[in-house]
């Protein structure tokens, strides 16, 4: 598709990335049938091709109304869309680029932008997040069923482990650090069993990606940065991999050397960490799991993330290592849509969200699973707060010192 860059936009940063990512759509339309908001609303905006439609207006005239802004907003970033795709197009990397001028373009109203700032002030940041869910913990009682069921109810295991010579890096994450401390611990003592050392390093942070996909790129980079340089010394050090538990981060870590290659203080040791990162399946893939102990009999419903399946393309990965086991895994309908968590979406777009999380429920639970699994926080407490059954982090039930009615 031919486009003609907007003056006003020529020397923006990204621009010929923009202009490449724009040309390489055909508008043949496939997205729009794997599209979660498209095939709830119905409306060609609501698509991808009509998103991107948008954007090629808004990159050609230099400006855009409202209302493109509205259509960006209900957009999930499932990236569903990217896997349907004949053409390969970036349509995730249009998007965070293309949210950031149409924010500029045209301001949110003041409630709106009070809320998206609030949220950036308290989930990225661990302590914050940490003391707000230490006050609801307090509240628990009082609070709807739907929250109480997304609240931590077990202590943090922190066992004492061995030191082992093989050593990777265990991000604490922000908001599972908050609610899920138990599946970092969890993953500790898995990889203990396996002769890995996990270390965890206090100076982390989150790994940008709410600020990211809030269309806060210079606020990504900080947290980012802050990243490199507390996992530095253990790379240094001869960490063999950054593993993450929570698919949304993984992700976006994996994506630190192209966010910041153009940086002369950070684009190296960016692209080394994205290289050194990867899926907790995606490392225990690659390991002898028989030192985890006898087999596991449950029915498992898994539910894999957007941020596993469409965006880092890992499939089946760990169905195969919860059959390896021996739990017995379902299938369901509609297993490659969104949940509807999609990071601050629930709370920004409820009512999509909900209609989503219904939706995949019914699903995951239609042959009566034993138990849903899943590989994100956002995901898992999303699903939490619309089930009785029991909701848990997949790695949770390798966990040889738990039985599975106990994760
Ligand atoms: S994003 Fe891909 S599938 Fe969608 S209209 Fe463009 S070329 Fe077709
Ligand atoms: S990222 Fe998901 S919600 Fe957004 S356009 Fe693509 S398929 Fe639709």
């Amino acid at each position: 598709m031919q486009t003609i860059i907007h003056k006003s936009l020529k020397k923006h940063p990204l621009i010929e990335e923009v202009d490449s990512i724009l040309r390489s759509c055909v508008h043949c339309g496939f997205c729009n049938a794997t599209c979660p908001t498209y095939q709830l609303l119905g409306d060609e905006l609501d698509g991808p091709r009509g998103r991107i439609y948008l954007m090629k207006q808004m990159f050609e005239t230099g400006e855009n109304s409202s209302q493109t802004l509205k259509h960006l907003d209900r957009c999930l970033t499932c990236r569903n869309c990217e896997t349907t795709c004949p053409s390969g197009v970036q349509y995730g990397r249009l998007l965070t680029i293309g949210r950031e001028i149409a924010e500029k373009n045209s301001p949110r109203l003041a409630f709106a932008a009070l809320l998206r700032w609030s949220l950036r002030q308290v989930i990225p940041h661990r302590k914050r997040i940490g003391l707000v869910v230490k006050l609801a913990t307090k509240l628990r009682r009082i609070l709807p069923a739907s929250v109480q069921r997304q609240l931590p109810t077990s202590k943090n295991n922190d066992a004492i482990l061995d030191r082992h010579q093989r050593m990777v890096i265990l991000p604490a994450g922000c908001a599972q650090d908050a609610f899920a401390p138990d599946i970092n611990a969890d993953c500790r003592i898995i990889l203990d069993k396996l002769g890995v050392t996990a270390v965890e390093i206090d100076a982390d942070s989150c790994c940008g990606a709410m600020s990211e996909h809030m269309a806060k790129s210079a606020e990504a980079h900080h947290f980012i940065k802050k990243n490199i340089n507390a996992w530095w010394p253990s790379i240094e050090a001869g960490a063999e991999a950054i593993i993450s538990t929570a698919s949304a981060c993984g992700i976006m870590i994996k994506d630190y050397g192209k966010l910041l290659e153009n940086d002369p203080d950070y684009a190296e040791k960016a692209a080394r960490v994205s290289e050194l990162c990867a899926d907790v399946s995606e490392f225990l893939s690659n390991e002898d799991l028989s030192s985890l102990g006898d087999k596991k009999t449950a029915r498992i419903s898994f539910h894999a993330p957007c941020t596993l399946q469409h965006g880092q393309g890992i499939t089946g990965s760990v169905e195969s290592l919860l059959s390896q086991v021996g739990y017995d895994i379902i299938e369901y309908n509609d297993a490659h849509l969104c949940c509807g968590s999609a990071g601050a979406y629930s709370i920004l777009q409820p009512n999509i969200s909900k209609k989503l999380l219904l939706n995949k429920l019914d699903n995951l639970l239609s042959e009566q699973p034993d138990i849903i699994a899943t590989a994100n926080i956002g995901c898992l407490l999303h699903m939490r707060s619309g089930t009785e059954t029991p909701v848990v982090h997949w790695l949770q039930l390798l966990n040889p010192s738990k039985d599975s009615k106990h994760v």
